[in-house]
């Protein structure tokens, strides 16, 4: 149907209460051009690539038009910000279309982030600038064939207006094409989403959001009860972990981990100013705003993720009345999240099990070397499976081969570092030998945890140069790479190297503000 022109009544900003959504009309844009799509996704929506690459696409997933029976709305959710309770938040930017219905209790929720104005926008102007929404859209694809919970990036398309953002460091306001993308995934339900009617002691709106979230994305727990209510929020703790122990492996920093950006069925949510570690540092984050407290640096993230939790069982306390088996689930987060992370390490280093008190002291002694000198994750990781079983020279300390390529400072390799590390490896290999498994066993174990390709942070930024310069050629190269990012994909062995010298201190290479 065409929307009215003057969307003005339904977007203005208020506070809503008594409600979980409010209705919305996205924004008419002049020119939107369609820079890509993900097939998968459009796959799981049942739309065909033909369709993707029709105008009608376009002017769907930017806004403009709407399909019969979408009945556009945006969210109210409140949350912490960096520790504080900030109050009613929303989708300021984000607004559903609908949902599509692929039968098997399956549903897909189909979100335009960056489509003007709603209730929620406070301040700001609705909108999303290119840079912001190819990071988002690419690496929401880039997550999800991780193997990691993600929502997924159907469609980016630019507006052909520019959006006025500040830029960096440099202060001045700039301009700079705004885009769209459409977002989709089972639920985009926050943790912030209860906190708010909570805060406003609205315990039957509350109820109401609680059992609607059960009823459509827990329906195997059944009818509502405290007893349901208490899975629920176990589950919820289980998959936070799960989804944490992943971030860890892969060597993600979300970057901003409010209660608003976390997602209720354990989803990476909202791409801002996040990162992929590549020199090893556990204090780093790519959010400039958070470089004074690094509260959300990436050895805080699991920490962070029960913090968030805990909001979550203040929020629907009231519908359950008693403070302890809320807390016992906060304990088993913590458990079940180290229980998950030494399986998981124990797949980095390609062990078969985790063999405590051996194998713990290994993996802890190993971060204090990754952590010693620049050393690039992922890298060193992905090459440690190349390492041969049995060291042909025992007095050899130099650095093996297959690792060299993982510094990215050569003068910081001196003696006491090489005899650390060599004295490590010594004991990797004798608990390899233990292990009885063969190379292949081993290497295929590491391959399958380890990726080769991950978006490199410098990767993203050079699509976004490009882009903004009209060339969209690399989006493409970017989208085929992240398909198999455990795949040794030989032609592509370029995308795998360390960041380059250049943009160490890049803005958008390695620093991010949140300003998107
Ligand atoms: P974020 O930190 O990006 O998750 O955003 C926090 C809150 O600010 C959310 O309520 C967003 O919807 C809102 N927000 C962020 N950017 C904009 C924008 N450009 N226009 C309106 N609201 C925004
Ligand atoms: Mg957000
Ligand atoms: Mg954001």
């Amino acid at each position: 149907r065409d929307l009215p022109s003057d969307p003005i009544q339904e977007n203005s900003r208020r506070q809503i209460r008594g409600a979980c959504y409010s209705r919305v009309t996205p924004r008419k844009v002049s020119s939107p051009h369609l820079l890509a799509f993900s097939p998968e996704v459009a796959r799981l929506l049942g739309i065909s690539i033909e369709t993707c690459r029709s105008s009608d696409f376009t002017e769907i997933f930017v806004g403009n038009r709407l399909l019969a029976g979408m009945n556009p709305y945006a969210m109210c959710y409140g949350g912490h910000q960096f520790g504080n309770w900030a109050g009613q938040l929303g989708d300021g930017r984000a607004i559903n279309l609908g949902e599509v219905d692929t039968g098997k209790n399956s549903h897909w929720t189909l979100q335009l982030k960056g489509a003007g104005p709603t209730p929620y926008s406070r301040s700001a102007d609705g909108l999303a600038v290119l840079r912001s929404s190819l990071r988002e859209f690419l690496c929401s694809e880039a997550m999800h064939h991780l193997g990691i919970p993600t929502t997924r990036g159907l469609s980016l398309i630019t507006t052909g207006e520019q959006v006025v953002r500040d830029m960096f460091y440099d202060g001045h306001p700039k301009e700079e094409p705004g885009a769209v993308v459409c977002r989709v995934a089972q639920s985009f339900i926050r943790f912030g989403n209860f906190e708010l009617p909570a805060s406003r002691k609205d315990i039957n709106l509350l109820k109401q959001l609680v059992d609607f979230t059960i009823r459509t994305d827990f329906p195997h727990l059944g009818k509502p009860s405290t007893a349901t209510y208490l899975q629920w929020f176990n589950e919820v703790c289980e998959k936070t972990a799960i989804l944490l122990v992943h971030w860890m492996r892969v060597g993600f920093v979300h970057g901003v981990m409010n209660t608003d950006n976390m997602s209720i069925t354990g989803l990476t949510i909202d791409y801002g100013p996040y990162g992929w570690v590549e020199d090893f540092d556990p204090n780093w984050t790519p959010n400039t705003t958070d470089s004074q407290g690094r509260r959300y640096c990436f050895k805080n993230q699991p920490h962070i993720g029960q913090w968030n939790l805990l909001q979550l069982a203040n929020a629907i306390y009231p519908l359950i009345n008693d403070t302890l088996p809320l807390q016992e689930a906060l304990n088993l987060y913590t458990s079940s999240f180290q229980e998950k992370w030494n399986v998981m390490m124990t797949g980095k280093l390609g062990l078969k099990t985790f063999q405590p008190h051996i194998d713990d002291t290994l993996i802890h002694e190993l971060l204090g070397i990754l952590q010693s000198v620049e050393t690039d994750m992922t890298i060193f990781f992905r090459n440690l499976a190349e390492l041969s079983p049995i060291q042909e020279d025992n007095n050899d300390q130099s650095i093996p081969a297959p690792l060299r390529e993982a510094y990215y400072l050569p003068e910081q390799i001196n003696k006491e570092y090489t005899a650390r590390l060599s004295n490590w490896l010594q004991k990797y290999r004798k608990r390899l030998q233990e292990d009885d498994q063969t190379v292949e066993e081993r290497t295929e174990r590491m391959n399958q945890t380890n990726p080769k390709y991950i978006l490199r942070n410098y990767l993203a930024q050079q699509a976004i140069d490009k882009a903004e310069n009209g060339d969209t050629t690399m989006i493409e190269e970017l989208q085929d790479l992240i398909r198999y990012p455990y795949d040794e994909q030989p032609e592509k062995n370029h995308f795998a190297r360390k960041r380059p010298e250049w943009a160490r201190n890049r803005p958008g290479c390695s620093m991010l503000s949140c300003s998107s």
